[in-house]
């Protein structure tokens, strides 16, 4: 069984603290790739504080294929730490928990992937360590995306439940999706990078001004993870009846999924009050994959 190496590049500074960056965790989520690229054309190891560790395509098993997920179908996100010894995506896992557990600190960047559009987010475990979660705190705002997210701490299987054990501190993010790289998502995600090693003392560069629109801190069992969320009744054609953002409330429609000739026809309702932080834009949609997650508040 081969070990798996993960496409790695390192700057050094002085001394300082020790930032790892990843994208391409799951292998159709574009920016993410885009922006660690240019952030690695963008930092002088001359000026910079400590050592920044940059994985721009965790997945390339799964970039390869163009999908979510490598050939074994598992998501890299719910197999950390993984296994040495264990299928593609489990020895990927066990690559990049290791990575991990060698950093100080930790961002992981995502998208909605081809399927999905997520309106941006930074977010972070409710770490039971006031001092760990005080950073993720400091580290998703000053990311500075519309929406900063804490949830559970309790979701295991992801790079920030490596994080958590190890007490690093880490937070994630998301960037719409649907199978696009978008120009200003690469922008903001490099800027978000630059602003949270700022933050770490590991650059010089002005605090930004703030484009937080909604701070929410949920610590419900399952908060956070998005793929339980209004699964589809059947496998069909989903139709959305709402867009990004759109505020809801119980009962509303968020979309309806029909067969070939819309015989049969069922609705997806919003159980909840918030903001659509998540909508299917790949319109065939398979027995219980998400079509939409609301944002509570
Ligand atoms: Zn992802």
């Amino acid at each position: 069984m081969k070990a798996v190496k993960l496409q790695t590049t390192t700057l050094s500074g002085t001394d300082g603290p020790h930032l790892l960056i990843l994208g391409g965790v799951h292998g159709d989520e574009f920016e993410s790739m885009a922006a660690i690229r240019r952030l690695r054309d963008r930092v002088d190891p001359d000026a910079l504080q400590g050592r920044l560790t940059l994985i721009p395509v965790v997945n390339e098993a799964a970039y390869r294929r163009g999908q979510r997920t490598s050939e074994d179908g598992l998501d890299l996100a719910r197999t950390c730490p993984g296994n040495p010894t264990g299928s593609i995506t489990e020895r990927i896992a066990c690559a990049v928990s290791q990575k991990i557990e060698e950093a100080n600190y930790l961002i992981d960047l995502h998208s909605g992937g081809i399927a999905m559009h997520c309106y941006p987010l930074a977010g972070y475990m409710l770490h039971p360590d006031t001092a760990v979660l005080e950073a993720q705190r400091r580290m998703a705002r000053v990311f500075n995306l519309p929406i900063v997210w804490g949830t559970s701490s309790h979701l295991d299987g992801r790079t920030l439940s490596v994080a958590r054990d190890a007490r690093i501190p880490a937070i994630y993010t998301e960037w719409m999706g649907g199978g696009q790289c978008d120009p200003q998502g690469v922008t903001r995600y490099m800027e978000g990078c630059l602003n949270v090693m700022a933050e770490l003392g590991m650059i010089d560069r002005p605090r930004p001004v703030s484009r937080i629109e909604y701070f929410v801190e949920d610590a419900r069992e399952h908060s956070g993870h998005l793929q339980l969320n209004y699964p589809a009744p059947f496998s069909g054609f989903f139709e959305p009846a709402v867009r990004l953002k759109d505020r809801v409330k119980p009962g509303d429609l968020l979309g309806v999924v029909t067969d070939p000739l819309g015989d049969r026809r069922e609705e997806v309702r919003s159980v909840q009050s918030g903001i659509v932080l998540c909508l299917r834009v790949y319109n065939r949609i398979l027995e219980g994959e998400s079509a939409a997650a609301v944002l509570e508040g």
